[in-house]
């Protein structure tokens, strides 16, 4: 087996910005390529994720460490258990490599990634949104405009400025749906309570993702879940399967990202484990590339909500995987069959 790797830039169509800090034109990912000895290619994609102290440089520390021996298309949980005995974290790299074992193994064993894992996937079912990020009220107005053609948005708040910014959304979009993301903003249980009774006497809001800090008491977070009025997802809340007791108590849902599970291996778990506990599912991403994008589709059977808009968000994605046209996602674009079932864009 061989190991290489190369990063990437991604252009992005507007200025990107959340709750965290902005604001800029360019993302950065690394793709990862596994080359088995009959010349099968698997490929993999991290988006590491500042917040949890991951980047492109902390990503190619971890790939150096990894010796492509341990590392087998025909043994997925084998290899897994290997790369977790160089490090306990580095997720977003474990997560490249794992969406590239799967691949090299779909490929080779004539399957996509849904079918190994007994899940499938029903076309005209699976709908995702699209982001609007932090920006000016008359940006915001002109990137509602914009994403028309998406029936389902999501809308980044967090700032003092939030009730502005949603009145400037529902100027162009009166009564679509919107899910919004605070991304830990509202710092006080207090305030996040009164910013969600403000959006759910909308009616059009569908939930929040992570109103405060993931650092909140327990105690916080079960006075909010008791009296929201709408359901609220933990993102920066939770990571693995291993959170699912906590998280039950208090959050209606989950919020799942590849490049915190360690890839596909990991999301499925984290998706499974969610969903017996009651919770509500959501599959997410970052700033990325149809590899990582088409990744999470895989898993959509296990999911009740989706925001796979990474790729529709940038200008220049150098691979060719599912579409989101209209927001339904749907892999009958996809010209390779097997594995993630995504290609270099030629
Ligand atoms: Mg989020």
């Amino acid at each position: 087996m061989k190991l290489a790797w190369h990063r990437t830039d991604l252009h992005l169509t507007h200025t990107w910005t959340i709750a965290r800090g902005s604001g800029t034109n360019v993302s950065h990912t690394l793709v990862v390529e596994l080359t088995g000895a009959d010349g099968t290619i698997g490929r993999g994609e991290a988006a590491p994720i500042s917040r949890y102290k991951e980047s492109l440089d902390t990503v190619e520390a971890f790939l150096k460490k990894v010796d492509p021996r341990g590392l087998s298309f025909n043994d997925i949980a084998g290899s897994m258990s290997y790369l977790q005995t160089i490090t306990e974290h580095d997720m977003s790299a474990k997560c490249a490599l794992n969406l590239a074992l799967l691949d090299g193994a779909g490929k080779r064993g004539g399957q996509a990634i849904y079918d190994m894992l007994g899940l499938g996937f029903r076309e005209g079912q699976h709908l995702t949104s699209f982001t609007i990020g932090i920006d000016k009220p008359e940006m915001i107005r002109k990137k509602v405009v914009e994403a028309e053609g998406f029936p389902v948005l999501k809308m980044k708040v967090g700032i003092p400025d939030d009730q502005i910014n949603v009145k400037a959304l529902r100027e162009v979009a009166p009564t679509k749906p919107v899910r919004v993301d605070a991304n830990e903003g509202w710092k006080t249980k207090e305030h996040a309570l009164e910013m969600i009774e403000w959006l759910a006497a909308d009616g059009h809001f569908q939930y929040v993702e992570q109103p405060m800090p993931a650092a909140a008491p327990v105690k916080d977070w079960v006075w909010l879940k008791e009296r929201s009025p709408l359901p609220i997802f933990a993102d920066e809340s939770y990571h693995t399967a291993a959170d699912v007791p906590l998280i039950a108590e208090c959050f209606h849902g989950v919020n799942v990202k590849l490049v915190k599970t360690g890839g596909i291996s990991g999301g499925f778990e984290a998706l499974k484990a969610a969903r017996q506990a009651g919770l509500k599912t959501m599959i997410g991403c970052m700033i990325e590339t149809s590899i990582l994008i088409n990744a999470a589709a895989h898993l959509s059977e296990l999911c009740d909500y989706m925001d796979v808009d990474g790729n529709i968000l940038i200008t220049d994605d150098p691979y060719l995987g599912i579409s989101a046209r209209g927001g339904m996602v749907s892999f009958l674009q996809a010209t390779e069959k097997h594995g993630l079932r995504v290609c270099p864009r030629v």
